[in-house]
């Protein structure tokens, strides 16, 4: 009964409403959509109307929302859940975008139980049950030749805290084995930290050894923005977010 309820508010949404044409043809030229057949481009637009739809996106700082700017974001945050479902973002509302880097003033304690207060400029930000906060910048809508960005990645930390919070493990599919996950992303990880001590200018950024949560983060960004250099760097680890993700991005660069 609930998924029909479901099933019915959902198809109320997509009778009644359309991405207007004018900004669908902007936002297009996204490097992250290059080669969607046409099947996945309509599924695409209905999941970013739903998605609009139960989200809230506010601006800092009086930063105006435009529904470009809104189906610019709401765009992104559907690609990776895009063979998944909507219901993998329902324990959350609110997204807030800043007009640029925001400051993190924040209290956390460590192991020992001792508490610090960390000071740290951030380009996103994902709550547990709580909201996702991201800037906009040029680079938000644009291509930008980097694999970088900042809207899958924190979608991806939100997919990630759906299983025992965020540790670099999203809630595998029954086919998936959680072993293999393990042992497949430990592996990668370990190898990448090793990689970034020898030199931090890495293909893949450097951030990603911060901790295994941030390693399966960027992963995600380069499995969509650049698949074919995970593929190159990390195979394994682009087989099991192919997986997960239910994609094969690189398939898609190589139809153009
Ligand atoms: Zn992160």
């Amino acid at each position: 009964m609930v998924w029909h309820l479901n099933q019915w508010w959902r198809n109320r949404i997509l009778e009644r409403e359309e991405i207007p044409r004018h900004i669908w043809q902007k936002v297009t030229h996204l490097r992250c959509l290059r080669g969607m057949n046409v099947d996945e481009l309509r599924r695409l637009q209905a999941l970013i109307l739903l998605f609009l739809h139960a989200k809230v996106i506010n601006g800092a700082h009086d930063l105006e929302i435009t529904d470009e700017m809104r189906v610019t974001i709401a765009l992104q945050a559907c690609i990776p859940i895009l063979n998944l479902d909507l219901g993998y973002y329902d324990d959350w509302i609110e997204i807030i975008v800043y007009p640029g880097e925001f400051i993190l003033d924040y209290e956390y304690m460590d192991e020992t139980g001792v508490v610090h207060h960390a000071r740290n400029i951030a380009s996103g930000e994902a709550w547990l049950s709580g909201p996702v906060i991201l800037t906009w910048s040029e680079n938000t809508s644009m291509h930008t030749g980097s694999a970088h960005n900042v809207i899958i990645h924190e979608f991806a930390h939100k997919l990630d805290m759906l299983h025992e919070g965020a540790n670099g493990c999203p809630p595998l599919h029954a086919d998936m084995s959680m072993q293999t996950w393990h042992d497949v992303f430990s592996q990668a990880y370990a190898t990448f930290c090793s990689q970034v001590e020898r030199n931090s200018d890495t293909v893949i950024d450097a951030y990603a050894a911060e901790s295994p949560a941030e390693f399966f983060a960027v992963m995600s960004e380069v499995f969509f923005e650049t698949p074919l250099v995970l593929k190159q760097c990390f195979a394994a680890v682009y087989e099991q977010l192919a997986l997960f993700y239910r994609q094969d991005p690189a398939s898609r660069t190589l139809v153009e």
